[in-house]
């Protein structure tokens, strides 16, 4: 089995040619966010993971976490000083303000930091990522006196954060949820309800758990629009703000009842908790639940779809490393003393394949993150509300593409494998099973298809995908003009965009008109968004890297030798003459409509 090494080199690459980190680090208050501080963080960071997480990645995957007679629930041997350790070295508080204890540095780095986590092992990344998106929500939407009680705790790991939205009848449809909260005279609320599937729910790891549970209050309208956002923690807090603030007071009336048994992730304990009159605190407005949600879900979706980059780049460093061990059969035309696998053309198609997706979706979740970040900071209106547009739109794409390549590259990774990567022993299994589960939260992936073939593609009348289909073409030009190793890369970008042109066009005539037309086609119509913007960050990284390779001569230039920057070329010219022509072949799935769809009998 194979240890996890950050691929600092291309991480970098992509931070300054594809996200433009500079550009972020303009931004007030990111000054201190240069790359050279950047990068100097995540190789800290990697060799953190690396030593301290990945080694756990088995234990955890063998012993899983267990709940005891008494509700408590203990994790795999070794996670409890892991996580002490991660806690001590602040390694939690990297991307939030520093009124917090936040290391004050944009998301964009947070999303960097969170890769190498998930790949070390991404079971025990999920209890760091719950907590980050309470930590989001508390921001947003807390009260001052909230944030001050709970953020200093939470932004250190100290105290860790669950997301309680699904209940056993509420999964996608979360407007069916039927938590109640009743209020109290002293301006608190009493919760009563039970939520299924928490991350994290109850564990060993920290002191106090704070909950974010959904609920409804009483008359809240039906649906969506009667949801209501609060703040259970498992032990009250004693006192407010100023003196003995976060001392823990009272266990609240919140526990465990039983801990699933799971395909993969195996070291999180997925919850099932019940709610008995636990008092809880109301965030902002009653029935506003859903709204503070969805303001809250790009950033938690940019980190589950970073979940498939995180976990397939783990299981390709498994599976080169085992492709230039494993001794079978001959090459063409090579003595017959037998060669490693790693020279077989079909096991370097399928090397090349993991390689290339992977640095398509990690431009991807990159760019995401800098929009995020630039559409809450940058002084200009305009360019503020461009980034959230483009924001908006990439989301869908990072969590619904990246998590489908999360799970066709840990089964490739097998495949090179062989009957090696089917048994256990290598570990590579163990990559399949975990990402598995990462289609389907944080909204299913059918659920972002549809996002993106509705909701997304209607953003300013369709204003929003008609700039990103301006800006692929764009590059696709630059690249066919620079002529050379990059034409080619260039007329099939422009060959593939033409298609996912056609087929915007054709859901903006149809799909907002008879909305059953843009439901059946949303799938493949993400892929295909997918693979074509893929295409365009690969296409824009192999004309910086052929504009580098220019400037540095033979030896290379910028921290890049010349070896590096000509293999961002191969994977660019791989990519647009063998995945992006996928493209066409989508059309006529995403144009078909919902009539056969309708016509089977099941
Ligand atoms: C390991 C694990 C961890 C989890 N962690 C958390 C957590 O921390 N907090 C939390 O609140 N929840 C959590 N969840 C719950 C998770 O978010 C839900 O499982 C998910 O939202 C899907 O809901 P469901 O399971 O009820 O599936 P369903 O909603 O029943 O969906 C089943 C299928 O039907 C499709 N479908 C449903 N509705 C539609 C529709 N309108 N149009 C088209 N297709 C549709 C779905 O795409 C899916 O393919 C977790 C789940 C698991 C397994």
């Amino acid at each position: 089995m194979t240890d996890y090494s950050a691929p600092l080199a291309d991480m970098r690459f992509v931070l300054e040619h594809v996200a433009r980190l500079s550009e972020v680090a303009d931004l007030p208050g990111y000054e201190h966010a240069d790359l050279d501080t950047v990068m100097g963080l995540a190789e800290e960071a990697g060799r953190f993971y690396a030593e301290q997480f990945s080694p756990l990645n088995r234990i955890g995957d063998r012993q899983h976490s267990r709940r005891n007679q008494d509700g408590s629930v203990s994790t795999p041997e070794g996670f409890g000083k892991a996580y002490q350790r991660w806690v001590e070295a602040g390694w939690p508080a990297v991307p939030f303000p520093p009124e917090y204890g936040g290391g004050g540095f944009p998301w964009l780095v947070g999303i960097v930091m969170q890769e190498m986590m998930t790949a070390a092992n991404m079971a025990f990344s999920l209890c760091g990522l719950l907590t980050q998106g309470a930590i989001d929500m508390l921001l947003h939407y807390g009260s001052e006196e909230q944030r001050e009680t709970y953020l200093p705790k939470m932004v250190t790991g100290e105290w860790t954060g669950t997301m309680n939205l699904t209940e056993s009848q509420a999964g996608s449809d979360v407007g069916a949820l039927a938590t109640r909260a009743v209020p109290a005279d002293d301006g608190t609320w009493r919760i009563t309800g039970q939520k299924i599937f928490i991350t994290f729910g109850e564990h060993d790891l920290a002191d106090n758990i704070i909950h974010l549970v959904l609920a409804r209050v009483p008359d809240a309208p039906a649906g969506t629009k009667g949801i209501s956002c609060f703040i259970v923690p498992k032990f009250l807090v004693n006192d407010g703000p100023g003196v003995g603030r976060g001392s823990l007071g009272e266990r609240n009336a919140v526990e465990c009842v039983s801990i699933e048994d799971k395909m993969g992730i195996k070291a999180s304990p997925t919850c099932v908790m019940a709610y008995d009159g636990a008092v809880g605190y109301l965030i902002s407005e009653p029935n506003q639940g859903m709204r503070y949600m969805f303001k809250m879900m790009n950033t938690a979706r940019l980190s589950v779809g970073l979940e498939g980059l995180a976990v397939g780049d783990r299981a390709y460093q498994a599976a080169v490393a085992y492709a230039t061990e494993r001794v079978q059969g001959n090459p063409v035309g090579a003595p017959s003393a037998g060669a490693a696998i790693v020279e077989h053309a079909d096991v370097r198609r399928m090397l090349l394949t993991m390689k290339a997706q992977i640095e398509a979706i990690r431009c991807i979740s990159y760019l995401n993150a800098a929009c995020i970040d630039l559409a809450s900071r940058h002084p200009d209106e305009g360019v503020r509300s461009a980034r959230a547009e483009l924001a908006d739109l990439l989301t869908p794409i990072t969590k619904g593409w990246g998590t489908d390549l999360g799970n066709e590259l840990t089964s490739l990774a097998i495949q090179v494998h062989g009957g090696m990567g089917y048994v256990e022993e290598t570990g590579v299994a163990q990559h399949y099973r975990d990402i598995r589960i990462a289609a389907i939260y944080e909204g299913t992936n059918g659920i972002q298809a549809i996002d993106l073939a509705s909701r997304k593609l209607g953003l300013r009348g369709g204003g929003v995908m008609a700039d990103l289909l301006a800006a692929i073409d764009a590059t696709a030009a630059e690249a066919t003009a620079a002529g050379g190793e990059l034409g080619e890369v260039g007329r099939r970008l422009a060959e593939a965009n033409a298609s996912f042109r056609s087929t915007t066009e054709w859901l903006m005539a149809n799909g907002l008109a008879d909305p059953q037309n843009a439901l059946a086609g949303a799938t493949p119509y993400l892929r295909m968004a997918g693979i074509v913007t893929g295409g365009w960050l690969l296409t824009r990284s192999a004309i910086a890297a052929v504009a580098l390779r220019s400037r540095g001569g033979a030896g290379g230039v910028h921290g890049y030798n010349a070896d590096f920057l000509d293999q961002k070329l191969v994977t660019a010219r791989f990519y647009a003459t063998q995945l992006l022509p996928q493209a066409a072949g989508l059309v006529s799935a995403v144009t078909a409509g919902p009539t056969d769809l309708y016509a089977a009998t099941f």
